[in-house]
């Protein structure tokens, strides 16, 4: 299957013709050439077993969403000023898919463009620009969006947090403070939004927005204590702010029980944005909200965006809904993550080295620490053990402020078989890594 440039080449040519700065996985690139189910297959026909890719989330190049997309594109594809059944249909299906006040949708083409969106609408509905995040959140790619990443802005490159953005502590479980009673976490870390509304109080400014991933993934796969978005979700309202569940990563039934994952905390979001799983690697992305925040949106300026919501990527969008419900993915989902815990949390048990394991669904962690004691991250061990992995074929990420979190995100067709091989080579890997160290 070896063509077009090498490797070299087209790394060489990334960074004259392109942004030298546009990001690449491993030191040692690899070129895809197809993608099949979980499966990758490179330019020298080996097949990697994709466990990152957030994007293809019925596998790659799944045959339904390949027809639907060829049959439309065949047909008409046009924007949105001309009327079309498949944008209706397709706001019809996804608000279903929600809590019932959140029933009015928009498409777009990018998480980022949606998220961008949803900060349109906070200053419709609530007249402020203050917007409260967690630290180490990311939340894409425009200059607004940035200002709100700490990810991003505090990093090598950044600028700082600007004074419209207010940051709260990650609710890390794991790493919370010892003599913090375990039925109080979700409470002490709920105080830090209370302070950064107490210090936008004393400015004499309110939150416009609460912006959170529902289980914030950049910061490491951190599962939010039961009860913390509860809680803030009551703060910011009663401050005269919104709510925002940026589903982006951890959308689309990959929690397995729930659609969504705020459902998993009792909560429902003014706006929830996603992006990335939505059309299976078509651009496509949405934002659903109550119909008191469109209501203050519409405010006598029309909306218009050219791709969001075409005839086409509606007809995919309907393909990935279809699929998820006829193959029940989400049940998928839940018994394959449920199994790769146990078995991760069997791997626990034999090395030291694994702090803690968490997931739900198919949303999976695995923080490598020096000492369990001390939880000094294991930075190292982790970056080596992700591209041992990938040596023996298999994709994963690492994440986090300190970049110890081995982060799994399989595709939702995930087998058994797939979770076998999956666990193997983590075993091979681990037994590998740490013999050397
Ligand atoms: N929000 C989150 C949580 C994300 O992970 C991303 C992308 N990594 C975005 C928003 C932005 O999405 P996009 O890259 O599609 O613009």
């Amino acid at each position: 299957e070896q063509s077009g440039r090498s490797r070299s080449e087209i790394v060489a040519e990334r960074k004259s013709i392109l942004l030298p700065n546009l990001s690449i996985s491993y030191a040692e690139p690899i070129k895809f050439v197809r993608g099949e189910g979980a499966w990758l297959i490179d330019d020298r026909g080996r097949a990697y077993l994709d466990c990152f890719n957030n994007v293809c989330h019925l596998g790659h190049a799944h045959p339904d969403v390949v027809e639907a997309l060829r049959k439309q594109a065949g047909i008409l594809n046009t924007n949105t000023r001309y009327l079309h059944d498949n944008i209706v249909d397709y706001a019809e299906r996804l608000t279903a898919t929600l809590p019932s006040d959140l029933c009015v949708a928009t498409l777009a083409c990018s998480g980022s463009e949606a998220n961008s969106l949803m900060l349109r609408m906070m200053r419709a509905h609530t007249g402020r620009e203050e917007a409260i995040v967690l630290d180490w959140a990311y939340h894409g790619t425009t200059q607004e969006l940035i200002d709100l990443s700490p990810y991003k802005y505090k990093r090598k490159g950044g600028k700082g947090r600007k004074s419209h953005v207010y940051e709260a502590t990650i609710p890390d479980t794991y790493r919370a403070p010892a003599d913090w009673p375990a039925d109080k976490i979700a409470q002490r870390y709920a105080e830090s939004v209370a302070e950064q509304i107490a210090v936008m109080r004393r400015a004499g400014k309110g939150p416009g927005v609460f912006l959170a991933e529902s289980i914030p993934s950049v910061a490491g796969q951190v599962f939010l204590p039961e009860g913390y978005l509860r809680e803030v979700y009551a703060m910011v309202r009663a401050a005269g702010g919104i709510c925002a569940a940026d589903e982006v990563q951890v959308g689309f039934g990959r929690v397995g029980s729930h659609w969504w994952a705020f459902e998993t905390q009792g909560v429902v979001p003014d706006i929830v944005t996603m992006g990335k799983p939505i059309g299976n690697g078509h651009p496509m992305a949405a934002v659903v909200t109550t119909r008191e925040v469109a209501a203050s949106f519409n405010n006598g300026m029309e909306y218009f965006n050219t791709f969001g919501g075409n005839p086409v990527s509606c007809a995919v969008g309907l393909a990935v809904l279809d699929v998820i419900g006829r193959d029940d993915l989400r049940g998928n989902a839940l018994s394959i993550g449920n199994y790769l815990l146990e078995r991760f949390r069997a791997m626990q048990a034999r090395y030291e080295v694994i702090g803690d394991v968490r997931g739900q669904g198919l949303f999976l962690g695995i923080e490598l620490v020096t000492d369990r004691k001390t939880k000094q991250p294991a930075t190292e061990i982790a970056r080596t053990i992700n591209n041992g992995a990938r040596e023996r074929g298999v994709l994963m990420g690492t994440e986090g402020p300190h970049d110890n979190v081995l982060k799994l995100r399989p595709p939702m067709i995930f087998s058994r078989a797939n979770a076998d091989l999956l666990i193997e080579v983590m075993e091979e890997t681990f037994a590998a890594v740490m013999a050397e160290v």
